[in-house]
């Protein structure tokens, strides 16, 4: 894909950007895509002229980029706002769809708050949720197919978790609720997996998946859900029908065609983009475990995309200003939580002393080992600064 202007621009002046889960940079071919369909894609796709006709196009060849990449049919494409409208769409769907029959729902514990709170609305309403905990740091398929009975309808599971890059078996768990109950509907929130790993519908084999446009260098205001041919989904959003009638409301073209763009340039450089990462990653983890009172909380399995990490006696949030005045830029937890505890460091096993603690690098393949030194340097600045801890040379980690 193409070069990142304004961020090589900007590292003149040594920006580090460690917050790719929590938004990235969108790529030079969205930004153009967005570009040409404001000034020359902005009729109504709905419109029969060719106004409509042009933008209908633009949509059409974003949609089929997206099946591309996820191996689906265009059709099974709908284009949302966000990840977090297309997951309500998924569990909302499908309560309204077969919530008169089946009242049960199953989901992990650590979903994000797009799946859980939504979730707990449902229970609100009379639903009945059964949440999965990790057990030993992992959830587990036989739990899951444990929980599905005939009253269940739907089963949730994120492929990567947001806040410590665990990737979480959801092929499995999909494969053994459908052995144990074929009626139900699956679905995976995708958002930190899509474009960063081989992500195949007939692989996962959910039924419904979840994915957003600004975690893959695209704008912010777009999203999609791909659903499966056959399966049945009452919309949220009514009006005039569009989206197969699944998402009504005038598409927003030229952020679907950023969409498009964004991932048209990533879907041809997952592999390559993924080895620059796990590089970056792996020395990161080395040049940590020299420091004392930091701790690694994702461990090797985690995607190599989210390293969640612990610094000892110090608070996650001046931490991130500290780190932020030497425009080195991190986030705490998970950003859409926004200072709210979620509760998924303490499911997955985090320890106690380190929660309030946490913070999460993210990477794109961007990031550099000069940004890992840098991020490393104002790490043991910030130690010594805010708590008086002072690095001993080459120190094996003693917390
Ligand atoms: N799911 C996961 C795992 C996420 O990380 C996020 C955003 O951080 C979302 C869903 C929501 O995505 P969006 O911002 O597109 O609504």
């Amino acid at each position: 894909m193409g070069r990142f202007h304004l961020q090589q621009k900007e590292r003149r002046i040594r920006l580090v950007y460690f917050d790719n889960a929590a938004t990235t940079q969108p790529c030079p071919e969205a930004v153009q895509a967005v570009t040409e369909a404001l000034e020359h894609g902005w009729g109504n796709p709905s419109s029969l002229h060719s106004f409509g006709l042009a933008a209908q196009k633009r949509v059409d060849g974003a949609r089929a980029e997206l099946a591309a990449a996820l191996g689906a049919l265009p059709e099974e494409i709908v284009f949302t706002s966000c990840a977090t409208e297309s997951t309500s769409l998924a569990l909302l769907g499908c309560a309204r769809t077969y919530g008169r029959r089946k009242r049960k729902l199953v989901i992990s514990g650590v979903e994000h708050p797009a799946t859980a709170a939504t979730a707990q609305r449902l229970e609100e309403d009379g639903f009945t949720v059964v949440r999965i905990a990790p057990e030993n740091g992992m959830v587990s398929p036989a739990r899951f197919a444990e929980a599905v009975d005939d009253e269940t309808f739907l089963v949730s599971c994120m492929l990567v978790n947001n806040e410590t890059g665990a990737q979480l078996p959801a092929a499995e768990i999909f494969a053994a609720v459908k052995r144990k109950n074929p009626t139900v509907v699956t679905h995976c929130d995708a958002v930190q997996g899509f474009l960063k790993q081989a992500l195949r519908v007939k692989q996962l084999d959910a039924d419904l998946i979840s994915v957003s446009g600004h975690k893959v260098y695209a704008p912010k205001g777009v999203g999609a859900l791909f659903v499966k041919k056959g399966i049945r989904l009452a919309p949220v959003l009514l009006g005039g029908g569009q989206e197969r009638g699944l998402r009504s409301g005038t598409e927003a073209v030229p952020l679907i065609a950023g969409f498009g763009a964004a991932v048209k340039a990533l879907r041809a450089t997952v592999e390559e983009r993924d080895a620059a990462v796990r590089g970056c990653n792996a020395y990161l983890r080395s040049r940590l475990a020299e420091l004392d009172g930091v701790r690694i909380h994702s461990d090797e399995t985690a995607s190599p995309y989210i390293l969640s990490i612990g610094v000892k006696n110090m608070k996650a949030e001046p931490l991130l200003h500290f780190l932020a005045q030497s425009k080195i830029y991190v986030s705490s937890g998970s950003a859409c939580a926004k200072g709210k505890k979620s509760g998924v460091l303490e499911a997955f096993g985090i320890n106690a002393a380190y929660l309030d603690s946490t913070i999460r690098v993210s990477f794109s393949h961007q990031n550099t080992r000069a940004d890992c030194d840098a991020l490393c340097d104002a790490l043991t600045r910030a130690m010594q600064t805010l708590c008086g801890i002072r690095q001993t040379p080459h120190s094996n980690r003693k917390d």
